[in-house]
């Protein structure tokens, strides 16, 4: 039996408006080669100068993944050659990063896990090879460097993970992280969030690690499960079959479903990295790292915790309802204003959910405040209105911006609990259903919900049921 070992490296980009060394735009989409100038890409002469805003977004990624924020770090050259590359190097955070020595814990089903983060490193992104989409694209490759010099986090976990599931779910629980405290947009279409994954296999029982293949380029969860799925099970099996691992970097061919080899792996001193002697060491103020630290919101994973302890929510809807920052406040907002918090729960992971899909709309541009959710809750729960009253009072509340207790009083929609009028209700659907009236008292008791059915549709849905059943029972068990 064979144990897979797998870490993960997370490149994020940081959501910053420009470039890491100079000013040019970070925006996505540019035109090819017009967020470039000659610090980005690398003329002879031009000076990098290192932007603040990508220091402070690295820290707050150290205070959530709770690092060690090193009071100073280094900027190194990292020598290749690669046609996308002009400098012929990239500046990367080496021998002494940021950040080092982390953690992530979560809960999954009730366990906690707990992953390792080695470190975390500032670097610049490179350009981009356009490999297809011209008409020459057979004989040529085109360069766009409006990436280079994008910021980037690297984040790198202990191999602490046992599983292809467990590694999507870290990945994702990453994700979740690095948006909730602003520093990227979790993007992984536009490559704003990229995963690289080093895989081993070893004997179930042994300490030792095997050797391990790098897979890059997974940018997407599923990507990242299927590859170290396939990863795995080729080992597997050429370690079981007396077969050696080669020490080499391997890409994820999506449309194969497999991994291939790309090239063997270099080791760090092929890169010839020595410090940059365009930039000082970075230094970092320590009364600011905790003015940092003060500002960063609670995080998603003790923010979900709370849910279930403080609303006695369960872990499910804990889960969903922390899926966005903005959902969660949404919730806390509504469920402030109601007497059962579970009530508001289902009504944002309900109604709310289903209608802002249905617009496409994000919870930002929902224009029912939660003052005005949560007084449509009280009308239920007090039992004014009904159960499926309310969701077409939802939806006028949504469509006109008009309080739940004016929609309800003037289109009469109260629920109706009084005795005399449902009774002569209940008369008139058994006079006209007079073949399942008979049925019932012949013992075919299931004409019986059927006939709920008819009187609260007479009712335009607002006669109590539980009122209905108890009298429409009665009557229908007199002689
Ligand atoms: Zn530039």
């Amino acid at each position: 039996m064979y144990e897979p070992v797998i870490g993960l490296e997370i490149h994020a980009q940081l959501l910053t408006e420009t470039k890491i060394f100079c000013g040019c735009s970070t925006r996505f989409g540019s035109p090819p080669n017009t967020n470039i100038c000659p610090v980005c890409i690398g003329l002879p002469g031009a000076l990098p100068v290192l932007n603040r805003r990508v220091v402070e977004l690295a820290i707050r990624v150290a205070h959530a993944l709770n690092c060690q924020v090193n009071p100073v770090s280094i900027f190194a050259r990292k020598n290749y050659f690669y046609p996308d590359l002009p400098k012929g190097y990239q500046i990367s955070q080496y021998e002494r990063p940021i950040a080092t020595g982390g953690s992530v814990e979560y809960a999954v089903a009730g366990v906690t896990r707990r992953v390792g983060i080695t470190r975390a490193h500032l670097e610049e992104d490179a350009g981009k090879s356009l490999h297809e989409g011209f008409a020459d694209s057979d004989r040529r490759t085109y360069l766009d460097f409006n990436r280079s010099g994008v910021p980037l986090l690297e984040i790198v976990s202990e191999p602490d993970l046992r599983s292809a599931a467990e590694a999507g779910e870290f990945f994702s629980r990453l994700r979740e992280i690095l948006v909730a405290i602003g520093v990227n947009d979790g993007n992984m279409e536009e490559g704003s969030l990229r995963c690289d994954a080093n895989v081993s296999v070893r004997p179930v029982g042994t300490e030792k690690f095997g050797t391990k293949a790098e897979v890059k380029n997974l940018n997407s969860f599923r990507y990242v499960q299927k590859a170290l799925e396939y990863e795995i099970e080729r080992q597997t099996e050429l370690v079981a079959s007396g077969g050696r691992v080669a020490q080499e970097t391997r890409l994820w061919d999506v449309a194969a479903g497999r991994t291939v080899s790309m090239r063997s792996k270099e080791e760090a001193h092929d890169y010839r990295y020595f410090p940059e002697p365009d930039l000082p060491p970075l230094e970092v103020d320590a009364a600011w790292v905790e003015v940092i630290r003060k500002s960063l919101a609670e995080l998603p994973e003790a923010r979900r915790q709370r849910f279930i302890t403080q609303y006695a929510l369960p872990e499910y809807d804990a889960g969903v309802l922390t899926q966005s920052p903005a959902l969660a406040d949404y919730f806390e907002a509504t469920a402030a204003l109601v007497d059962n918090p579970k009530a508001a729960s289902n009504w944002v992971m309900g109604e709310l959910t289903r209608k802002m899909n249905e617009l496409g709309v994000d919870v930002a541009d929902v224009p029912l405040a939660p003052a005005a959710l949560a007084g449509l809750i009280r009308l239920v729960e007090s039992g004014t209105i009904s159960g499926p009253i309310a969701k077409d009072v939802f939806e006028k509340m949504y469509a006109s911006g008009r309080a739940a207790d004016d929609i309800v009083s003037v289109e009469g929609l109260a629920r109706i609990d009084d005795v005399g009028a449902l009774s002569a209700q209940i008369e008139e659907v058994m006079r006209t259903n007079d073949k399942a009236v008979r049925q019932y008292r012949e013992g075919k008791t299931q004409t019986f919900g059927f006939l709920v059915g008819q009187v609260i549709k007479a009712t335009a849905g607002k006669a109590n049921p539980a009122l209905v059943k108890d009298l429409l029972k009665k009557t229908l068990d007199q002689p």
